[in-house]
């Protein structure tokens, strides 16, 4: 057996990445990524991060169940949650890869020590896709600040994402 073949993460079996976040709530941008990474994995795993501390405009079942129904036309992502270390998160699962959208250099700083320190604390690589150019200023938190002031966001999150948005920023 050659040293490639000798390591046990060249086994076969199904090849699993996960897509961790908050969601709150699921954009375009989000789901170009969940899109793109889902036709290179055989599964892909949408983990929503479960953080009390963290306000949040949906809960997390209200986040899941829209990232369910946003991705039900894809067979092989499933969306679940986890609370603590996503390393924890992949340990248990068996997941090898952490897959991250990058919009801007700004967010590579960041992303760069995160991978880093996920590799050294539980040998879990990080794939980094580059947003799609259309998606590079959008995020979770800008969508709900100009929903608040009843600014359109139909282009930017999902039809069934839209109405709950406009519903829930109404109740604000
Ligand atoms: P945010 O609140 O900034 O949208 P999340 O924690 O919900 O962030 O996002 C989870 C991950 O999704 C981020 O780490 C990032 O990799 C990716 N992501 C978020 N927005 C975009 C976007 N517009 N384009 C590409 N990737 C994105």
């Amino acid at each position: 057996m050659s040293a490639a073949t000798a390591d046990p993460r060249h086994a076969a079996g199904p090849r699993r990445a996960v897509c961790p976040g908050s969601f709150d709530p699921v954009t375009n941008g989000h789901l170009d990524i969940i899109a793109r990474a889902s036709r290179l994995y055989d599964e892909l795993i949408v983990a929503v991060f479960v953080n009390e501390a963290k306000r949040s405009m949906f809960s997390v079942d209200e986040r899941r169940a829209m990232l369910r129904d946003a991705t039900a036309g894809y067979g092989n992502v499933r969306v679940e949650t986890f609370e603590g270390l996503v390393v924890d998160y992949c340990k248990t699962h068996d997941i090898p890869v952490i897959v991250k959208g990058l919009r801007a250099v700004s967010d590579f700083d960041y992303e760069l020590q995160m991978a880093q320190m996920n590799r050294g604390l539980a040998d879990v690589d990080t794939l980094f896709m580059p947003t799609n150019p259309e998606y590079s200023f959008l995020a979770s938190s800008l969508v709900k600040e100009i929903a608040k002031w009843g600014g359109d966001v139909s282009a930017l999150v999902p039809e069934l994402v839209l109405d709950r948005l406009m519903r829930r920023a109404r109740q604000r």
